[in-house]
């Protein structure tokens, strides 16, 4: 770039989503230089680098993934899963990054093929692993052609993105004032006090679980009847709270057999339910959903722990789901956009599962602002993150988010930028969570 010209700013005046006005302002030259290179070497970029980086994310491990092209761009995907997050680092920089090396980051297709081809198994480390990849790819050719990703999706189906907020289980929980974690109020008094909290921040939408099973690892699947009770109770008592101003979803995290959600299903129907997610573990039988959806009213999704067209395809042909929630960040964009599509097929709706990275939110967001038949994005409410969350991204996920609703960025890619000197400072530790143990009591820093 010629010296002097750096901070050479000009405007691009364009139309919004309703048609308005509206200017941008850019760095003509460093446009001007990059379409010029792209334009001489015909987008024949390479990848030189791929770097997966943990940040300890709070009670989670947020895994940011950096890839590096010897054009300088540099694109930010996510594999945030929280359980076994040294296991896809390990993946990426062992298994994945040989493969990609000096390959050309617009082939998103064929690199996916050819990391999930050459594994023998598959599998969901293998999936997530990609997806840190593959999500860091479509930010890139985002920036190189200078469009939000959204726009390479087919553009926005909406200007906003519905949120929902995850959860109403306590009153006054989290990190919030403090760095360690405490449980809060679980009463019935706590849940109402948090239903309207969440509601007088403007979300239409919540998720809470259900109360009384046994602790994990639990060898039974059965509920009590007491059980159905108090989670009923619970429900109930949102419900007079928000009446029909917002939806309840209740997540049930895969704990119970089929005769068992079954009763809870059934028990649910009169407080119409957005979705019951997670009755049954999803990677046994999808036979059992199907028994389960037909018999009741109250809908049933699962998809968190499914990974692929075919993972989905087995649920959608015979009929055992009345919505999908994949985890955008756990399949890549390429998977989730067909997962979509599948289940527009069927006339079902999408609600992506989404407890992850500011990063990861963002990126679920692109692609729920694409596809046509989207009805909520998972919102991991901000007293279950770390008081410093919104250090690590800029623009910061906070100033984003009205009336429950995320505003996406128009910058190019997906619009945001990892500060790696913050995610430095809160490095990855080994910790309690193991998918099994409870958060009371954890200090972060
Ligand atoms: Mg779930």
């Amino acid at each position: 770039m010629p010296r002097g010209r750096q901070s050479c700013l000009g405007v691009i005046y364009c139309r919004d989503f309703q048609g308005l006005p509206k200017a941008y302002r850019i760095n003509i030259w460093e446009q001007v230089a990059l379409a010029a290179r792209i334009f001489e070497e015909g987008c024949a970029m390479k990848i030189t680098e791929i770097k997966p980086i943990l940040c300890q994310g709070g009670i989670r491990t947020w895994t940011f993934v950096k890839v590096t092209t010897d054009l300088g761009i540099i694109g930010w995907g996510d594999a945030s899963e929280w359980l076994r997050a040294p296991a896809h680092s390990k993946i990426i920089e062992e298994d994945l990054t040989p493969l990609l090396i000096g390959e050309n980051p617009f082939d998103i297709e064929r690199l996916w093929q050819k990391m999930w081809t050459a594994s023998y198994t598959g599998g969901k480390d293998l999936s997530v692993a990609m997806t840190g990849v593959e999500t860091a790819l479509w930010d890139i050719v985002g920036k190189a052609l200078s469009v939000p990703v959204y726009n390479l999706l087919g553009g926005r189906c909406r200007e906003r993105v519905r949120l929902y907020y995850d959860n109403c289980d306590a009153y006054g929980s989290g990190f919030a004032g403090g760095y360690t974690w405490r449980k809060g109020d679980t009463s019935l008094e706590g849940i109402a006090k948090q239903a309207q909290y969440i509601m007088d921040q403007g979300f239409d939408a919540l998720k809470l679980h259900p109360v009384g099973l046994p602790e994990r690892p639990a060898v039974s699947r059965s509920i009590s009847l007491k059980a159905i009770s108090d989670t009923v109770a619970k429900v109930r008592t949102v419900r007079e709270v928000v009446g029909d101003k917002v939806d309840i979803a209740i997540d049930i995290n895969n704990r119970l057999d089929l005769p068992s959600s079954m009763a809870l299903a059934k028990a649910l129907e009169p407080y119409q339910m957005m979705f019951l997610e997670d009755p049954i573990r999803q990677d046994e039988s999808p036979g059992s959903y199907k028994r389960l959806v037909d018999s009741t009213s109250t809908p049933v999704g699962t998809g968190e722990n499914l990974y692929t067209i075919w993972d989905f395809r087995n649920y959608l042909e015979s009929g055992a789901l009345d919505l999908v929630l994949p985890d955008v960040c756990h399949v890549g964009i390429l998977q989730a956009k067909k997962i979509a599509a599948l289940a527009e097929a069927y006339h079902l709706p999408v609600a992506p599962h989404n407890p992850n990275s500011p990063l990861s939110t963002i990126i679920s967001a692109h692609l729920c602002a694409n596809i046509p038949n989207f009805l909520a994005l998972e919102y991991m409410s901000t007293e279950m993150e770390p008081p410093w969350r919104d250090k690590v991204m800029k623009p910061p996920l906070g100033a984003m988010i009205k009336d429950g609703h995320l505003e996406l960025p128009d910058a190019p890619g997906w619009g945001v930028e990892i500060d790696e000197d913050e995610v430095a400072k809160h490095p990855h530790v080994e910790v309690w969570y193991a998918g099994l143990r409870g958060w009371e009591g954890l200090t972060v820093k």
